[in-house]
């Protein structure tokens, strides 16, 4: 095995420990009719969907690592649709396509277990739902605008559970209340990486591992520069999640946070006892986000997002790879929501980056309007199965189809939304601390003050809504 550019996540090293396959870096120039940067979900869907429409088609797929050694590989495994962030979603394209596009992610989870099905990929696929929940008074309710408006338009992606449901089904009391979404599944989400890297390679994509993009050059056409070598390609799809910010156009729209996560021992007669027994997904309505999740091997994976962590002008340094400086934060997390745990070790933990964009939706396109320069970014914290859809988007888009995937309403210019640096920086300190401090009040059972709450209310949307003040 070639050598290794970043420290794992646990999942990583579980899915390599069993795939040992990397392929060679660049050497030389090559030409492509289309070249992929990033071999995350995003790349690896937009290649294996632009197989599927023309299997001859000549694709180069350029990984700074190896495949899953971004977010794909380290994220906590939660197969969401996008219904929870149904109010953005209609706000962004209107209420009939904001239906289509849910319910399409909604179909996405399913697809993504039977296609780990059809490919015998062992990604730990389940599907035991997702837990929406408050673990204080003030977050009960976080949902309700939501679910109510979703409701409206005769749908009903979200089961009502009772305040004792959602403690014996969550394992833990502090649980107040909650909303059920059948529709998530779990998976390990490396393994899922690599087996779609593996389908990638048989479908004839050409893939060069630990080969970075140093250099975009927008010529006609367009060049990726490699460290040893060059590609030339018709089409370029840029998938390279938060690492996209060094592309002005995406880092006036991103915004660029860690999320930190680690893993217990073996913990199965816990769970066992405590009532949380299958694979439900649980996260809570805080606006730094608690996740967590079983694993097959009876461990609990917790993750914390928006920890203070931020990239400064177009760069995603070594702090958002590799050990979590934040672990023992997110440890004592784990702890104060599972007490009988306490004295569990965690003995792995890792972070990495999130794609925030404003309104928490990803966003497609042209980059700088060009037909040959195309970017997916932005999934904010939800891109496992969305991903799904950004391939479909992409390959479209690389094929100049007119459908519903290149027309949808996540195929959209990258606005400023973000200040420039410094006041970038700067200000996302600000708004993390009034956050932070909103976040503290809240599990204290009181209301912050009305300046954390404007200011807390100027950060991006996360995995899903918050109470947040009427603007
Ligand atoms: C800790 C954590 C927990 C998360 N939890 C969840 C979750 O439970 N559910 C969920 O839906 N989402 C979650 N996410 C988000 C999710 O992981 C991402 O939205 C998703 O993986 C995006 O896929 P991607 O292919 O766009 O990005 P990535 O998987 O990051 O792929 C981008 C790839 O580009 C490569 N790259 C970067 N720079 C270059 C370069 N210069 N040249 C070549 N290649 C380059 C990277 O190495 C990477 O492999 C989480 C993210 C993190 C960090």
């Amino acid at each position: 095995m070639r050598e290794m550019q970043t420290p794992r996540s646990y999942w990583l090293q579980e899915a390599l420990a069993a795939d040992t396959d990397i392929a060679p870096s660049l050497e030389g120039r090559v030409k492509a009719e289309v070249c992929i940067v990033g071999g995350g979900f995003t790349g690896l869907w937009t290649a294996i969907r632009l197989k599927e429409a023309e299997p001859a088609l000549d694709i180069v797929l350029v990984e700074r690592d190896v495949c899953g050694g971004g977010a794909s590989g380290r994220n906590g495994g939660f197969v969401l649709s996008l219904w929870a962030k149904f109010l953005k979603l209609e706000h962004l394209c209107g209420t009939a396509e904001a239906l289509r596009l849910a319910e399409a992610s909604a179909e996405a989870v399913a697809e993504i277990g039977e296609f780990c099905q059809a490919h015998q990929i062992d990604a730990g696929y389940r599907r035991d739902g997702w837990l929406w929940a408050a673990t204080s008074r003030m977050q009960v309710g976080a949902w309700t605008e939501t679910v109510e408006r979703i409701e409206q338009q005769g749908k009903s992606p979200f089961v009502a559970w009772t305040p004792e449901e959602v403690a014996h089904r969550s394992g833990s009391p502090v649980h107040l209340a909650g909303v059920f979404e059948p529709t998530a599944a779990q998976v390990q989400p490396a393994k899922l990486a690599r087996g779609l890297r593996r389908v990638a390679v048989e479908r004839g994509v050409r893939l060069f591992e630990n080969t970075p993009l140093v250099r975009l050059v927008r010529s006609t056409p367009p060049v990726v520069h490699t460290p040893r070598g060059q590609v030339e390609a018709k089409k370029v799809v840029l998938a390279m999640n938060a690492w996209g910010i060094r592309e002005p156009e995406i880092r006036q729209a991103v915004l660029v946070m860690a999320s930190d996560m680690v893993i217990t021992e073996p913990v199965t007669e816990f769970l066992e006892q405590s009532g949380w027994s299958d694979g439900l997904l649980i996260s809570d309505a805080r606006r730094l986000v608690h996740y967590y999740r079983t694993t097959v091997s009876g461990r609990i994976a917790f993750g914390k997002g928006g920890i203070p962590t931020f990239a400064f002008a177009g760069r995603v340094g070594p702090a958002f790879d590799g050990r979590s400086r934040m672990a023992g934060q997110v440890e004592a997390w784990l702890k104060w929501t599972y007490p009988p745990l306490r004295n569990v070790p965690c003995p792995v933990n890792w972070t990495g980056p999130i794609d925030r964009s404003k309104d928490g939706l990803p966003i497609f396109g042209r980059l700088s309007g060009r037909p040959d320069l195309l970017f997916g970014v932005g999934y904010s914290g939800n891109g496992v199965g969305p991903s799904v859809l950004g391939g479909r988007i992409l390959a479209s888009l690389v094929l100049e189809k007119k459908d519903e995937w290149s027309g949808c309403g996540l195929v959209r210019p990258l606005r400023r939304t973000f200040p420039p640096e410094p006041f970038r920086y700067l200000g996302s300190h600000i708004v993390r601390k009034a956050v932070a401090l909103k976040d503290q009040a809240e599990d204290a059972g009181r209301k912050p003050n009305a300046l954390v709450e404007r200011i807390a209310a100027l950060a991006p949307a996360g995995l899903s809504p918050t109470k947040s003040p009427k603007p």
